[in-house]
C-alpha cells in the first residue's frame, strides 16, 4: 500500500479514526446510527475522522445484517460479503495512512469495527470474543483501536 502523507497536512490536534455512527451519521445496516455523546465531547480536543468501513467497501445503507464466520462474513441471507468487508478495511487504511493516524475508536461488535467482540455468525445475538475485520487489519498495521466503551 502506497498510501503517505503529503508533508503539507500538519495538525495541532491528535487525529483519530472514528466509526462514523458513533458521531451519528446514519451508516448503519438499518440506516440509523449508533451516536456517542461522550465520542462526540472528545470533538472539544481532537480531530475524529468519521468512517464506514461497510459503505466504503460498496455496501449500500440499509443493507442486511452480516455476520463473520470464520475468516469470511455472511449477510442474514447467506451471501458472501467477506470481498466487501476487506475492501472497506484496505479504504480505511488508506485514510489511516494519509492523515498518519494511529488510533482508532470503534463500535464494538460489529463485523467491520468490532473490537472486544463480534457476534458467532448464528445470528441469534450470541456473543463471541473477536474482532472486526477492519480491526483485525488497522491492528496488523500498528494502529490501536478502542472500543467505544473503553472511553
Ligand atoms: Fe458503524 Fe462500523 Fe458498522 Fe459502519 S461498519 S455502521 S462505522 S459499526
Amino acid at each position: 500500500m502506497g498510501a503517505t502523507a503529503p508533508q503539507h497536512i500538519k495538525s495541532f490536534y491528535p487525529m483519530k479514526i472514528v466509526s462514523a455512527c458513533l458521531l451519528g451519521i446514519n451508516c448503519k445496516y438499518d440506516g440509523g446510527n449508533n451516536r456517542n455523546e461522550k465520542i462526540i465531547s472528545l470533538l472539544k480536543d481532537e480531530i475524529l475522522i468519521p468512517v464506514c468501513p461497510e459503505q466504503l467497501g460498496g455496501l449500500s445503507t440499509p443493507r442486511s445484517p452480516s455476520e463473520i464466520r470464520g475468516d469470511r462474513v455472511y449477510s442474514v441471507e447467506g451471501e458472501d460479503l467477506t470481498e466487501n468487508f476487506k475492501r472497506g478495511a484496505e479504504e480505511v487504511l488508506k485514510i489511516a495512512k494519509l492523515y498518519r493516524i494511529k488510533e482508532a475508536i470503534f463500535k464494538d461488535g460489529s463485523p467491520s469495527c468490532g473490537v472486544n467482540y463480534i457476534y458467532d455468525g448464528t445470528f441469534k445475538g450470541v456473543r463471541i470474543k473477536g474482532k472486526g475485520i477492519t480491526t483485525r487489519l488497522l491492528e496488523r498495521e500498528g494502529v490501536r483501536v478502542i472500543s467505544e466503551k473503553d472511553i
